[in-house]
């Protein structure tokens, strides 16, 4: 990519976060904006505080999310449940259990090589589906974290999240076991943890798709 390529990339990812008010961060010896240089922290710093949508005001706590910011691998689920809201992080629920369950499967863990977040940061009231509105204000900051974690493969955890991510309107089995390409970083779909405590029958088919995710991150 050319100087002013990424120049315009970071500006135009900028204002998508921070809307019109400009927030740069000047690498001295190039003076080119540099996001990657900016950790996650400085960036969970930078947003935690949101109030684009109608959820900053009702959450407990923002979830920005929890792993190994050099993550190979990025889980990505639909949005902060009750017990994530109030503890602020992601997928520490049942659900949250089992993933853990199933990474440990595979060898890993939400400390070594994943990284796990939600599209929404903030807890829709009574769990209901992100709003369209809602997933536009937020993925800027997805988008954002991808940047600087640099995965080599999302995995979308679950119908909305999938759809979400691959602006489609498909079911989760239509979305299953294909490499798609998500700004270009590859994406696969599965199950949600939280459908597979509901429908014991779905797990051997996760199975395969996390076997499946272990051979392309290895
Ligand atoms: N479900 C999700 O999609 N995300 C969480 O963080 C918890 C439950």
């Amino acid at each position: 990519m050319t100087k002013s390529n990424s120049i315009n990339q970071y500006l135009r990812q900028t204002q998508d976060i921070y809307g019109d008010k400009l927030y740069l961060k000047i690498n001295k010896q190039t003076n080119i904006p540099n996001s990657s240089e900016n950790s996650l922290e400085d960036f969970n710093c930078a947003i935690n505080t949101c109030q684009k949508c109608q959820l900053g005001s009702s959450r407990n706590n923002f979830v920005f999310g929890v792993g190994d910011k050099n993550a190979d691998l990025l889980l990505v689920g639909e949005a902060p449940g009750e017990k994530e809201d109030l503890e602020g992080i992601p997928f520490v629920g049942r659900a949250g259990k089992l993933l853990d369950k199933i990474l440990s499967a595979i060898s890993l863990s939400r400390d070594k090589g994943v990284y796990i977040c939600n599209v929404l940061k903030c807890r829709p009231p009574d769990n209901r589906d992100p709003l369209p509105s809602e997933i536009e204000q937020c993925e800027p900051y997805l988008k954002e974290q991808i940047n600087l974690i640099k995965p080599k493969l999302i995995v979308a955890l679950g119908r909305v999240a999938a759809k979400t991510l691959l602006k489609n309107d498909l079911a989760l089995k239509d979305m299953r076991l294909i490499k798609h390409d998500y700004y270009g970083t590859p994406l696969i779909a599965t199950y949600h943890p939280a459908a597979l405590l509901r429908n014991q029958n779905l797990k051997p088919a996760a199975w395969e798709d996390f076997k499946w995710i272990r051979n392309l991150i290895n």
